[in-house]
């Protein structure tokens, strides 16, 4: 076995992120771009990709979930301008404020702090209010907004909101767009009650990946595209809005590949059992593989007895349940399969591919979660 690698590993292309992210410049039209890091950059691994990122100079914003990754982030060399997307911890206002981080504002009692903590350290803070449109889910109404303005009003170093924003529910589930139009015309209401408030915003943001890809009109000054500059489709749906209105089948190519090696290869008689619970039974003589991934790793174990893995370009379908940390698959039609020999569990060999949508649907779950999940432990590999 090769010493070079580990047993498993996740392989990310250079290429592929430079690809996805001229791709969203482009459909950003001039506009500010705030690539999406949260979930450990959903899954791929934030330092690195924070660190291809930060090579470029036409992305203005990183958005991130929390303060942590916000950190992790200027650690990995990212000396922009850094968006908070999640609810803050009354501990860390002293570190936003320090740092200059812009946080997203929902919650008058945390605005109420920050502003204390502003004024105190006699430090300006650029915050963002998020606006609620109809996800219902931290966004501010109509009725609450006055009791904000009083508070920005109060506190020097808040001056006034640098952005407002919101998030759309449903625009990557569906063709039909109503719900996503009477967003957007919730959100143009609560900007003009801002600006009633004296809190007009400098910016306004609504744009995540489905979004920027499909609605010219909800880009504004700023999109937050997230899920595309790693190379995936928000969904089908998306996907079809896109080709129908005549788009080309180019924008994206995934960023990232996992990989592990087959560590044992087992002979087995018809009518032997496989793996916890015996839920899978030979009917034939058979080769099985083991494979040192589980669901530790991040491999559901809704793929058990379903999922196929690729071996020297040959598909092999997974036997018995997927385990804490292996896996077993069939490779009696893979002849030259030895251990050492290199399994991909997500991503492409020779002429075959097992993408991260497919994993998806054998685990009854969307794109987004199986790449999220992945262990931040397993090791990040850059290639080209
Ligand atoms: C995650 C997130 C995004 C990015 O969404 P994608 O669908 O991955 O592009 C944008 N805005 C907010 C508020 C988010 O939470």
């Amino acid at each position: 076995m090769a010493a070079k690698y580990p047993l498993q590993w996740i392989e990310l292309s250079r290429s592929a992120l430079n690809c996805n992210v001229d791709s969203l410049v482009r459909l950003a039209r001039g506009r500010q771009i705030a690539i999406c890091v949260k979930a450990n950059a959903y899954g791929h691994g934030l330092p690195q990709i924070v660190e291809m990122l930060s090579q470029r100079s036409d992305i203005h914003y990183l958005s991130v979930h929390s303060v942590a990754e916000a950190i992790a982030c200027r650690k990995a060399g990212w000396n922009a301008r850094l968006l908070l997307l999640g609810p803050v911890a009354t501990e860390d206002i002293e570190t936003i404020v320090e740092c200059g981080f812009e946080p997203t504002i929902s919650d008058a009692a945390f605005l109420e702090r920050l502003g204390r903590a502003a004024d105190k350290a006699k430090k300006r803070i650029l915050t963002h209010l998020k606006l609620e449109t109809g996800t219902n889910r931290q966004g501010i109404t109509e009725s609450e907004l006055p009791r904000f303005a009083e508070i920005y009003r109060k506190h020097q170093h808040l001056g006034k909101p640098y952005g407002a924003s919101t998030h759309f529910a449903n625009i990557e589930d569906t063709t039909n767009h109503q719900y996503a139009e009477h967003q957007l015309r919730q959100f143009g209401k609560l900007v003009k009650a801002m600006k009633r408030l004296k809190i007009g915003p400098r910016i306004c943001h609504t744009a995540s990946s489905a979004a920027l890809i499909l609605f010219e009109k909800t880009g504004f000054d700023l999109v937050r595209p997230g899920l595309a500059a790693y190379g995936h489709w928000p969904s089908k749906e998306t996907y079809l809005s896109y080709r129908l209105s005549g788009g080309a089948n180019d924008l994206f190519r995934p960023v990232l590949s996992w990989k592990s090696r087959l560590t044992q290869v087992k002979k087995l008689q018809p009518g032997e059992f496989v793996g916890y619970g015996c839920t899978y039974r030979t009917t034939a003589p058979a080769r099985l593989g083991v494979v040192p991934v589980g669901y530790y790793d991040g491999y559901d174990r809704a793929l058990s007895n379903c999922a196929h893995m690729l071996v020297n370009g040959a598909r092999a379908e997974v036997r018995g349940r997927v385990c804490m940390n292996l896996t077993m698959i069939d490779i009696s039609n893979v002849r030259a399969a030895r251990p050492g020999h290199v399994v991909t569990l997500i991503g492409s060999d020779h002429s075959e591919t097992v993408s991260a949508e497919q994993i998806a649907i054998w685990s009854s779950t969307i794109n987004y979660e199986v790449l999220a999940r992945l262990s931040s432990e397993t090791p990040r590999i850059m290639v080209e």
